[in-house]
This record gives structure tokens, sequence and C-alpha cells, in this order.
């Protein structure tokens, strides 16, 4: 096993392994789900993450830092992490994406069973918890229902520059907040009419901590709980309490919850101090969010990206979201030595989408098979064939590793004959210097099979080329005894016209054309990359005749192909997806 390399992260939780941080918990007893105090009655010193995503869409590759980072942990300390749906928003959230969540977790490999627990959770299973917990604060004094307009909420805020100003209704009585707080739970009150919110400091130099608010009064039906609520959680409140109910110790988020640790902490320490939640309670870590060149990672700008129909469903190939990559041929390893590689730190930054595609080529390269595939078909006769090899119609079989490194993998063998499909751009009638393919009067060897001179090529009305000609160097072919007397610079890669399948295959290209999308002036689907997709009708070696949907291979000089795992039959319609070239492509 590789020792994996440090960071801020594992720091914490070594150090908390070691002083028994959460060795020692005291029980409040709380009546909370009951699911969640199975888990609690785990071993104690094990530590505890969780992965909340709020299933309002398909799961993204910042997600799947999020997910190997969190899931990893776990696995890598002996710990356990929750699978917990961030449900506590009625209105954007779907079973469908519920659904396609804990597939992709699943299928990127991890688990969310444990010790024979099922650690799936979702935060609308504490709205009752969440409630009791509000009361209590209005009953300490440390919440109240304020009934200003939002924009009087807004100004009355302040900002950076000055303190805010506290609301006329910040003074009511606990008796009079309970009532009112308990006529907007019984939907007495409009959407907007009050909101519920701590009383902290409305002069904090942190923000957060101005009176954030607890709960809004939204009557909208919810996907899990249906109309049994017409008030809903804020995320700051919900989330500390998702944490402290299922005994999470370590709760890793993105960089831009750091100004809400404050509250995190205010929030969990007066519920302690009520006895309502177990102690010690989590603590709230930030690491740097990912942000990956060349494709965008919000939810929101994807679902936009789907329902204008500027891709072709969440799962488009070019898409950055975890079903996405998954059709477009990337692995779950290849994802996960990706998130391994990028590490986490606490300073946002980009990273190259040239080093995810390392690590699939990586991934790759020890796995898939060796096939031969002509992107830009154009035939190539060979004149003399019939008469060196005693017939037009005669074959020639040919063979080759299924895997260079691994010849007990087999062989694969497809036919030489007359006619041969090549890529276009091999030959040239006048090559550039440094051209080693075919133009008249260079010999070539045609990989496995045999060498080959070239004659010229045959045109039509509008000067493009039809056909190339050739002659057959006699004695060349490839593994036979003197195959080597005649020294070639070009080797190139080619399929039979007798043999050969056609097929579809998508040549997938960056999703938008700058680096950076979505961060300067200009709207990102101005920048999205016109050329992203090419669909290119290609020639393919005999041995891709069995080839199941989601199989991958190296196309010999062309890079990575997966056969589509949607549209993919392999008898009737055979179609490809490009995964990534053999080399970094991208920094040309
Ligand atoms: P988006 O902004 O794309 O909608 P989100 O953060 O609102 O994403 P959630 O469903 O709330 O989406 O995210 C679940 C978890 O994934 C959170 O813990 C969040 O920190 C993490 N996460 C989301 N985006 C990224 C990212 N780009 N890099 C790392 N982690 C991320
Ligand atoms: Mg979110
Ligand atoms: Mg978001």
């Amino acid at each position: 096993d590789s020792v994996k390399p440090s960071n801020f992260l594992r720091q914490i939780i070594e150090r908390d392994l070691d002083q028994g941080t959460y060795a020692q918990r005291h029980w409040a007893g709380h009546p909370a789900d009951a699911k969640a105090h199975q888990s609690a009655a785990l071993d104690p010193a094990r530590i505890r993450t969780r992965f909340p995503p709020e299933p309002n869409g398909y799961l993204h590759v910042g997600h799947a830092k999020s997910i190997c980072l969190n899931f990893g942990l776990a696995r890598d300390y002996g710990g356990v992490c929750h699978l917990r749906f961030d449900d506590t928003n009625p209105e954007k959230e779907e079973t469908e994406y519920v659904d396609g969540i804990k597939d992709t977790v699943q299928w990127l490999g991890f688990s969310w069973d444990a010790n024979g627990t099922r650690h799936l959770y979702q935060a609308s299973d504490y709205f009752d918890f969440m409630y009791r917990a509000a009361e209590y604060l209005i009953e300490a004094g440390l919440a109240y229902v304020d009934e200003q307009s939002p924009e009087q909420m807004r100004a009355n805020r302040g900002d950076f520059s000055r303190p805010g100003v506290d609301s006329p209704f910040r003074s009511r009585s606990i008796e009079e907040n309970l009532r009112r707080f308990r006529e907007m739970k019984e939907g007495k009150l409009p959407d907007g009419a009050a909101v519920l919110r701590a009383k902290i400091d409305m002069a904090s130099p942190n923000i957060n901590l101005r009176d954030p608010a607890l709960y809004r009064i939204k009557h909208a039906e919810h996907h899990h709980t249906g109309n049994k609520w017409c008030i809903y959680p804020m995320y700051t409140y919900a989330h500390p309490i998702e944490d402290a109910l299922e005994n999470i110790t370590h709760s890793i988020c993105t960089l831009e919850f750091e100004d809400q640790r404050p509250f995190y902490d205010w929030l969990l320490d007066k519920l302690s101090e009520g006895g309502l939640i177990n102690t010690p309670h989590p603590r709230q870590y930030e690491f740097a969010r990912l942000n990956l060149t060349y494709v965008v990672t919000s939810k929101r700008k994807l679902k936009q990206l789907v329902d204008e129909g500027h891709v072709s469903g969440w799962d488009d190939p070019r898409m950055p979201t975890i079903v996405g990559l998954r059709r477009r041929g990337y692995t779950p390893e290849s994802i996960q030595l990706f998130s391994e590689r990028i590490g986490v730190s606490k300073a946002n930054g980009w990273i190259d989408f040239s080093i995810l595609e390392g690590a699939l080529r990586d991934d790759l390269d020890g796995k898939a098979a060796r096939a031969m595939a002509v992107l830009d078909p154009v035939k190539l006769v060979i004149e003399n064939w019939g008469e060196v090899m005693g017939g037009d119609d005669v074959l020639d079989e040919c063979s080759a590793p299924v895997h260079p490194h691994d010849e007990s993998r087999g062989r694969r063998s497809f036919k030489f004959g007359r006619e041969i499909w090549i890529e276009r751009s091999d030959y040239e009638e006048t090559p550039p210097k440094g051209f080693f393919r075919l133009f008249p009067g260079n010999k070539v060897r045609l990989k496995y099979g045999h060498v080959i001179e070239c004659v010229g090529a045959d045109r039509d009305a509008s000067g493009a080329i039809t056909q190339v000609r050739a002659k057959l160097v006699p004695d060349t072919k490839s593994g036979t005894p003197g195959a080597d007397a005649i020294k070639v610079k070009g080797n190139i890669t080619w399929v039979g016209v007798a043999d050969g399948l056609k097929a579809e295959v998508r040549l997938y290209d960056r999703l938008f054309s700058v680096a950076q999308p979505d961060t300067g002036e200009k709207d990102f689907l101005e920048e999205l990359n016109p050329e992203s997709l090419k669909v290119v009708t290609a020639y393919l070696e005999p041995s891709l005749a069995s080839s199941k949907p989601d199989e991958k291979f190296q196309f010999e000089r062309h890079g990575y192909f997966v056969a589509d795992r949607k549209e993919h039959l392999p008898s009737a319609s055979r179609i490809f997806n490009r995964v990534a070239g053999l080399k970094d492509g991208w920094a040309k």
C-alpha cells in the first residue's frame, strides 16, 4: 500500500485520534432520529465524516473531490462516512436527483454501509428536532420572530463599514415570540411575512453573526415531508444540527463557509448547554473547492446547459457531471486518482483539465485493450497485390497483442488485403519537412502488416483525394524473417476494407473555449466551445465486433475510446466516444 501524503485534514484527524477528542461522549439522550442514535452506538473512537449533497441536481467533479475526501478519510482512519441528503429546501429538490446521487457515490466506489448499519440520512428527518431546538432557543432568549420587510432587514443588517441596527421586533417577549413562531408553523402567515432569527450581535464584525435567520416561511410541498411543514430551516441553522445529531466528528466543507464557522459553533454550544445535543460536538473544517479549467462546476449553471439544450443531458459526455464523465469513459479509479493527486489545500485555485486526463491515461494504459481505428478514412489500393499474393481477393491474416505489456491477454487478428483504409492525413503529395508517411516514392510500414511504397493518389473534380495508390514490397510482413531488411521511418495504422467495421465516433473536445469560464464579463454561454463535438464515420478493426457498452480501448495512436454506454449496439450501431488523446492534447 502506498503511503498517502499528509495534509492539514489528516493532521487534525490524527491529532484528535491521539488525544481521544471524541472518545468520551456525553449523551444528551435526545429523541432525535432512531437511525442517528443507532449510528452513535458505534465505537466512539472512530471518526465520522459526511457527504451532504442537496438533491437539486446531478453531482459534478467538484463533488467527486468531496466524496473521495470524506469517504476516503473515513476509510483510511477506520471511521464512517455518512451520505446525507441536505433536503431542507423544498422547491428545488427531486427524487430523481436523490437516486442519481446514490448511484454516483456507489459507482465511485464508496459505500455508506459500515458494520451492518446503513449510514444514509436525510436532513428532513430532523425537522421535528430542529423545530424543538428553535423553540428552545426562543425560550432561552436566543431567538426572536422578526417581521420587518426583507428590504428593511437587509438595510438594518449593515455591512462591513457599519454595524447593523436592531430590529424593532428584537425586544419581543419570549411568550410573544413563541406564539408568533407557532403561528408561522401553523400556516397563519404568508411567505416572507416573518423569519425566526438568532439573537446574537447586530454589531458583530462578522455579518453572519448579525442575528442570522433560522427559519423562513415557505408554503411549498417537500418531496419527502409533503405538506407537513410550511416553515423550513435555513441551511446555516440546519447543517450544524444535522452534523450533531449524526455525531459527525469532522464536518468538512468548502472555504465559502469559513465565515459561517462562528455561527456553527455558537449554535452547537447553545444547544449543548441546553442538553439537546451530544458533546463534544462536531467541528467544521474548510478546504478549497475544486475549480477545473474549461468547465463550470455550479449545479445551477450545469442545469441551465441541460435545460436550454446546449448539451444533450446531464450525462452528455462533455459535462463535468459524474454521469457525464462516466459516459465519456472515465473510470471510478481515474477519478479517485485525480482526487488524490490534486490533494486538499486552503487556497482557492484552478486545476488544469489535463490533470484529470492524465489520471485517466494512467488508469487505462494498463487495462485497455488495443485496437486500430481509422477516424478520417481514405482508401489505399495496393496495385500489385494480386500479382504478388496470387490473386486480388487474397486476404493475409495479421495479428497484434491485445495488450503490449501482457501477452497473457492473447492476440487479436485482422486481414490485410488489396484495399486498406488509412488516415487521410497520412498522405501528402508534397511532404512538409519531417513528414515520413505516404508521399510518392516513399516507403512505410502498415503496422503489423507489410511495407508498401506509395505511387500517388487519384483526385475527383474538386481536387479531393479519392484514393491513394501503392505497391507492396514483397517479403516484408511483420514478424517474418527478414521483414526488417528494408528500413522505413513511417509506421502507420490501418484497417482492412474486407473486414473493417463501420462505426460512429464522437470526438469530444473541451466544453468551453476559455480556461476559466464564467469568471469574466462575458455570459458563460458565449464561452461555449462551438467545436466541442465532432462526429465522424470511422473504420475499426474486427476485434471490436464484440465490444460491449462501456468497454474501453486504446485506439492506437489516437487515444482512449469507450463504447457508448447508452447507444452502442455491437452489431447494429457501433458508437464510440473519445475519452482523451494519448498525450496532453490540451496544451497545443
Ligand atoms: P453547487 O454550488 O455546484 O450547487 P453545492 O455546494 O451547492 O454545489 P451541495 O450539494 O451542497 O452543492 O454540495 C455537497 C458537498 O459537495 C458540499 O459539502 C460541498 O462543499 C461539496 N462541493 C460542492 N462543490 C464542490 C467543489 N467544486 N469542490 C469541492 N467540493 C465541492
Ligand atoms: Mg449547497
Ligand atoms: Mg450551490
